[in-house]
C-alpha cells in the first residue's frame, strides 16, 4: 500500500505480503474478516485496507495462543505476530493476492471487541440499504464500497493533477453565503449574531468563481460541495460534489477542449475509451430527434417531424395540430406490437399529456394497419413512412400536439420501447436558447443560469435569444454544464430585466456582481461537473449513493447521525426562531 513505520501494531500491511517476504517474523493488525476451525487448526483471514492475509493458529506450536484464538469473533480488532511461511501446496489459493503464504501466529493481542454486526461484512450479497446507511462504517468495510471510495480518490487526484498542470489554481469559496440561483431552493442557515438574517448554502460557487476572474486569477477550479433543496429523485443528493472551474479570455471551444481532455483521462482510469473531440450536437436537433436536451442516443429510434408529410392533410387531428402552431412527429419502433401493448402505449402517452397516440403497422403495398389509416391518403402514408424509414412490418407511432408535448411523449416512449442499452454515449449539447417559458409562473426562466452570456438582439424579444451554454451528456444524464458568461454589467442588467427582476431587487441580491462587472471584468467562461456521477460512471454504477461515503436517503435523511433533527428551545431562542408547523 505504502511505506510503513514499524510500530507495536504492525511491521507490514497484511494484504501486501507476498511469497518473497517469507523468512522472517511479521506483525500485522486489522479486523477478523472470517474464521474457520479446521482439524484442530484455527484459520483467520485478517483484513486491513490493503487486503486479506491468512493467519494460522496451530495447537501444538503455541497452545495458549491457540486456545485464546477460540474467543475471536468476526470484526474483532487484533494484532498478530509470527513467522510468515509458504502455504502447503494444496492450500495455495490463486484467487487471493496473498494466497501463497500465511502467518503462523505465535502471539496476538485483541485490541477491540466487536459485537455481532447487523450484516455480514465478508459477503457481497444484497443488504437492505436502510441498514447499510444506518451502519455505514460497517458497510464501508466491505470490499465493494472500499474500492468505490478508492476509485473516487483516484478520480479526484487525477482531476487535480490534470488541472494543476494546465495552470489552474485550486481556490476555496465560502459555504455561508447568499443565494446563488441554480434553479433549486436554498438550504438556509440562521444567523445568531443577526437574528432574523440567514445565510444560504451555495447551490454552486458560480458568482465567486466569476469574481475570481475579475480578480485576475485566470484559471480556477475547486472540487466543492454544493447544496440544492429539491424534491429528491433516485440519482439526486441534497449535498453533492462538483468539479467547478472557470477560465478568463476564453471562448466556448477553449473550455470544451480542456474538458474533452479531462474526460478522456479520467474515464480511461475506468477503461472507458472516448474519441476526441467529443461530438457537438445542437440543442434544436437534440430536442427534435430525441425530445430532450439530454438524450440517450444509444437505442436509435430518432423522432422525425411529419409536418411536411401531412401538410394539407384532411385528417382533422393532424390538420388541427398543424394549423394551431403545433407539430406532428413520429418514430419508427420496428416490428409488430400486440394490440394490448398498443393500448398500453396509448394510455402511457395520455398520462404524459398527449391527447392520443397514433400507431400504424406498415403492410404490403404501403397500406397501414391502423385506426387512422382510412383518414390518410396513400401519398401521405407513403411520405410519412419514407420520412421515418419505415418498411413493411414496421410499427410507427405519431403524436400531433404542441411541440413540447410531442417532444415529451415521443422522447419518453422511445426510451420505454428501447431494448438493453450498451456502451457509452458521451457528447456535447450546444447552442441552447437563453430562456424557456415557465407556464406555471407565466414568465421566462433561464435554461442555465442568469449569468450565461446571451446571443441575439438584446433590444429585441428575449424569448428569441440563444445562449453561449454547453452541456456534456452521457447515456441520457447531464454530466456537466457551463457557459461563457456575461462580463458587462449593462448586459447583466438587461438579462435580469428580461427575467422580470426589478432593478432594485437585482441590486439588492446581486449588487456585488454588478459592481464587480464595472471594474474591468475579462471575458470568461467555465463549467461544472457532478463528480458523484462521474465516479458512479467510472465504477459502472447507476446509484450515486454507492460512491458517496455518507449519503442521504430520498427524504434527505442521514440515517447514521439522524440529521436533520429538531433544535432545542434554547437554540431556537438564541437564533430568534420559532417553529410554527411540522
Ligand atoms: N454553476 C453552474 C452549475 O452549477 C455550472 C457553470 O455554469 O459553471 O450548474
Amino acid at each position: 500500500m505504502t511505506d510503513l513505520r514499524a510500530n507495536r501494531y504492525r511491521t507490514a500491511w497484511a494484504g501486501d505480503l507476498r511469497a518473497g517476504d517469507v523468512g522472517g517474523d511479521v506483525r500485522v493488525s486489522g479486523w477478523v474478516h472470517r474464521r474457520r476451525d479446521h482439524g484442530g487448526l484455527i484459520f483467520i483471514d485478517l483484513r486491513d485496507r490493503s487486503g486479506l492475509l491468512q493467519l494460522v493458529f496451530h495447537p501444538e506450536d503455541a497452545p495458549e495462543v491457540h486456545a485464546a484464538a477460540h474467543g475471536l469473533r468476526s470484526e474483532d480488532v487484533i494484532s498478530a505476530e509470527g513467522p510468515l511461511v509458504p502455504r502447503e501446496e494444496e492450500n495455495v489459493n490463486p484467487e487471493m493476492p496473498t494466497g501463497e503464504i500465511e502467518l503462523n501466529v505465535r502471539a496476538f493481542e485483541k485490541l477491540a471487541d466487536a459485537e455481532t454486526p447487523p450484516f455480514q461484512v465478508d459477503e457481497e450479497g444484497p443488504i437492505e440499504e436502510v441498514l447499510r446507511l444506518r451502519y455505514r462504517y460497517l458497510d464501508l468495510r466491505r470490499e465493494r464500497m472500499r474500492s468505490n471510495i478508492e476509485l473516487r480518490h483516484a478520480a479526484v487526484q487525477l482531476t487535480r493533477e490534470y488541472l494543476n498542470s494546465a495552470g489552474f489554481l485550486e481556490i476555496e469559496t465560502p459555504m455561508l453565503t447568499r443565494s446563488t440561483p441554480e434553479g433549486a431552493r436554498d438550504f438556509v442557515v440562521p444567523s445568531r449574531l443577526q437574528p432574523g438574517a440567514f445565510y444560504a448554502l451555495p447551490q454552486s460557487p458560480q458568482l465567486f468563481k466569476q469574481l475570481f476572474m475579475v480578480a485576475g486569477f485566470e484559471r480556477y477550479y475547486q472540487i466543492v460541495r454544493c447544496f440544492r433543496d429539491e424534491d429528491l429523485r433516485a440519482d439526486r443528493q441534497p449535498e453533492f460534489t462538483q468539479l467547478d472551474l472557470e477560465m478568463s479570455f476564453v471562448e466556448e471551444e477553449d473550455v470544451m477542449s480542456v474538458i474533452d481532455g479531462w474526460l478522456k483521462s479520467v474515464l480511461a482510469v475506468a477503461g472507458i475509451e472516448v474519441d476526441l473531440p467529443l461530438e457537438r450536437v445542437r440543442y434544436d436537433d437534440a430536442m427534435l430527434q430525441y425530445g430532450t436536451d439530454r438524450p440517450d442516443r444509444r437505442p436509435g429510434m430518432e423522432i422525425h417531424d411529419l409536418g411536411d408529410a401531412f401538410s394539407g392533410s384532411e385528417f382533422k387531428v393532424f390538420a388541427d395540430a398543424l394549423a394551431g402552431g403545433g407539430v406532428v412527429r413520429g418514430l419508427r419502433a420496428g416490428g409488430e406490437f400486440p394490440r394490448s401493448r398498443l393500448d398500453e402505449l396509448t394510455e402511457r402517452a395520455k398520462e404524459l399529456g398527449a391527447k392520443g397516440l397514433v400507431w400504424a403497422t406498415v403492410e404490403t403495398g404501403g397500406d397501414w394497419r391502423s385506426p387512422v389509416a382510412k383518414f390518410l391518403s396513400p401519398e401521405e402514408r407513403g411520405r410519412a413512412a419514407e420520412t421515418l424509414g419505415a418498411v413493411e412490418g414496421d410499427t410507427i407511432f405519431a403524436v400531433a400536439d404542441s411541440t413540447e408535448v410531442a417532444a415529451r411523449v415521443l422522447g419518453t416512449l422511445r426510451l420505454e420501447l428501447a431494448g438493453p442499452r450498451e456502451g457509452h454515449d458521451l457528447f456535447w449539447v450546444v447552442d441552447f436558447p437563453m430562456f424557456g417559458w415557465n407556464e406555471e409562473e407565466q414568465r421566462l426562466d433561464p435554461l442555465h443560469h442568469p449569468f450565461t452570456a446571451p446571443v441575439g438582439d438584446l433590444d429585441g424579444d428575449p424569448a428569441e435569444w440563444r445562449s453561449r451554454a454547453y452541456d456534456v451528456v452521457l447515456n441520457g444524464w447531464e454530466l456537466g454544464g457551463g457557459s461563457i458568461r456575461i462580463h458587462r454589467s449593462d448586459v447583466q442588467e438587461r438579462v435580469f430585466d428580461a427575467l422580470g427582476l426589478p432593478p432594485d431587487e437585482a441590486r439588492e441580491r446581486f449588487g456585488f456582481l454588478l459592481d464587480a462587472l464595472r471594474y474591468g471584468a475579462p471575458p470568461h467562461g467555465g463549467i461544472a461537473f457532478g463528480m458523484d456521477r462521474v465516479v458512479a460512471l467510472m465504477a459502472g454504477l447507476d446509484n450515486i449513493r454507492d460512491v458517496i461515503p455518507i449519503p442521504k436517503t430520498a427524504s434527505g435523511a442521514d440515517l447514521l447521525t439522524g440529521a436533520p433533527a429538531p433544535l432545542d428551545a434554547h437554540q431556537l431562542r438564541e437564533l430568534g426562531l420559532s417553529v410554527t408547523g411540522r
